[in-house]
């Protein structure tokens, strides 16, 4: 296996359980506390129709159809034997507890195969009910992992963003899931409006120093049909060019706890409803490679500068 100069969720998952694992991404029908007039209606300004779900699901199937399709298409075309369930579109612990555990104890016994249970949520939608029942899945799964949409460490930002909820309340979410002992994420996303290069370095240094088990780095794109599409068009927003992310995405990475595992280091999004940047539209990004090569450019990794 060639070592690359972070720590990849794809190695991680490897060590773990021998063989690639494929996550099967979910539409379980929720919706958002910034979508259903809860705090907000608009949502956040890069929010499209879908809660920013990268729109692989078929969202007329039910939960079963979706995880059943999904998984067989990748036993077919990749020989794929372990899966994790992946709830991904909006917020998946925004329900009461008895719907969501039926959910999820629904698409968990679906296939045999399925290993592991992945939700992502916003840290205001959960509670220390909601993380004990997730937590319960640890009896019955070897992987169960939570992700934030935690995006910066800066209010101001979360603000212009209009996230509708703050750092801190991130803060409260990581220490319920941190007591019980549940492997996590942090979605970071880069290029957000009025954010320094400064101002994103630190988030990389806060989430060091939380000691965050694993991060997700997107870079800000504006989808068809959101606020931020409008911010481009009037001028009032920039896109990256490939280079000055990879640039940025490394200077990141540089400042990450070396054991962080980076899930992700690039977005997704359907080519076709992708307003900016544009060469996000190109198939076959390679930006992993192009990270390689600036790594090795540089002669750093990840952690190079982190100061503990
Ligand atoms: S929290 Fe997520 S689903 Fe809700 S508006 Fe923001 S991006 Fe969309």
């Amino acid at each position: 296996m060639k070592k690359l100069p972070f720590n990849s969720y794809n190695d991680f998952m490897k060590k773990l359980f021998k063989v690639r694992v494929y996550k099967i991404s979910i539409d379980a029908g929720f919706t958002c506390p910034n979508r259903d007039n809860t705090k907000g209606i608009n949502g956040c300004i890069f929010c499209d129709e879908r809660g920013s779900s990268s729109r692989t699901q078929n969202i007329n199937c039910s939960i079963k159809e979706q995880i059943l399709n999904n998984i067989k298409i990748r036993k077919t075309r990749y020989k794929a034997k372990k899966f994790i369930i992946y709830f991904q579109s909006f917020s998946n612990t925004y329900a009461p507890i008895k719907r969501l555990k039926e959910l999820y104890d629904e698409a968990i016994s679906i296939d045999k195969d399925i290993i592991g249970l992945n939700i992502a949520t916003r840290a205001d939608c959960i509670d220390e009910e909601k993380i004990k029942l997730i937590s319960s899945y640890k009896k019955k799964l070897p992987f169960v992992c939570i992700e934030y949409g935690m995006q910066t460490s800066h209010n101001k930002t979360l603000k212009i963003v209009n996230r509708k909820e703050t750092f801190e309340d991130f803060l409260y979410a990581l220490d319920l899931t941190k007591k019980h002992n549940i492997h996590h994420c942090a979605h970071v996303i880069l290029n957000l409006p009025q954010e320094s290069i400064e101002d994103q370095l630190k988030t990389a240094m806060i989430i060091s120093k939380l000691k965050i088990e694993g991060i997700k780095i997107h870079l800000l794109v504006a989808m068809e049909g959101t606020i931020l599409a409008d911010m481009y068009k009037k001028n009032l927003w920039k896109p990256l060019s490939f280079k000055k992310y990879i640039h940025l995405a490394c200077d990141f990475i540089e400042r990450l706890h070396p054991e962080c595992i980076i899930h992700r280091v690039s977005s997704s999004g359907h080519p076709k409803a992708i307003i900016a940047p544009i060469w996000m539209k190109r198939k076959n990004l390679k930006i992993i490679e192009a990270l390689i090569e600036e790594f090795k450019k540089r002669g750093t990794k990840q952690g190079f500068y982190f100061k503990n």
